[in-house]
């Protein structure tokens, strides 16, 4: 059906996904709202294996516009995430994208004590230790980790604009690029890493239960001239006429709202 969504992030969207995918309606979903005082201290454990990755930067291979973010794909080659919550097995980045709003005080998914970040940027990776393909990882419990980064406004930043310089090219939905020139997403982390840590969902539909979130602490900073940018991107193809009674037909606020932790344990590792 020509222009059907199976989903968006309208005022009525995200609370009625469940009723589209019911995994969206679950009890492990993603994001939640960061309790920082009842983050359990788990320094010993956690600590015990450190958290370790490593991003070749001719691993980002694609930059997409799937018509609700702006999306780079990696072919995985070389990349691995692993210690920290994840133990021994090896996970391999997938590809990363990013989330924000349509003004600089809102846009990211989790929040930290009730406040919400500009942005926030997602890694995801699938574990190959277990599992065959990315597919078969998004349907186990512990299939999927997320590195989760919380953007702030400030200076512009020198590998986020590399990002920023390519999307002009994928202004529309469907839209994809071949990333020429290195983008190394070790380089959009934060300089300190602590993290929090929690059992969650993808934040996008079907939403399965699969994902072992890691928020970094520390945001980065990027400019509101970079984010700007991101809100330039459309959510209809080329050809297609724009919807703009919705938001002008661009892509922000592409957050989900936060969801109950409920009887989920937060922990947290590292400095702050
Ligand atoms: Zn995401």
């Amino acid at each position: 059906m020509a222009g059907f969504k199976e989903w968006d992030y309208s005022s009525q969207g995200p609370s009625t996904w469940g009723d589209r995918f019911p995994m969206a309606a679950g009890s492990r979903q993603s994001p939640v709202n960061i309790e920082t005082e009842n983050a359990q201290s788990d320094h010993e454990a956690l600590l015990s294996k450190p958290l370790r990755w490593k991003y070749p930067a001719n691993a980002s291979r694609k930059l997409v516009n799937p018509g609700y973010c702006w999306r780079i794909d990696t072919d995985g080659e070389g990349t691995f995430l692993t210690g920290g919550p994840l133990m021994d097995d090896i996970y391999k980045l997938e590809q990363y994208h990013c989330h924000w709003g349509c003004s600089d005080s809102r846009g990211s998914e989790h929040t930290v004590d009730g406040q919400a970040f500009a942005g926030e940027l997602h890694l995801v990776h699938w574990n190959t230790s277990k599992y065959k393909t990315f597919a078969e990882a998004a349907k186990a419990p512990d299939g999927l980790a997320v590195l989760g980064v919380f953007l702030k406004v400030g200076k512009p930043h020198e590998e986020m604009d590399k990002i920023a310089r390519l999307l002009p090219y994928v202004s529309y939905k469907d839209d994809c690029i071949d990333i020429t020139e290195p983008i190394d997403p070790s380089k959009l982390l934060p300089e300190d890493k602590g993290y929090w840590t929690y059992l969650g969902s993808l934040t996008t539909p079907p939403c399965n239960e699969s994902v072992t979130w890691i928020l970094f602490k520390q945001d980065i900073e990027v400019s509101h001239h970079q984010l700007n940018i991101f809100r330039n991107l459309r959510k209809f193809s080329r050809g297609e006429d724009c919807p703009c009674h919705e938001n002008h037909g661009v892509v922000i606020n592409n957050f989900r709202p936060p969801l109950p932790l409920g009887n989920r344990v937060l922990r947290e590792c590292g400095s702050f």
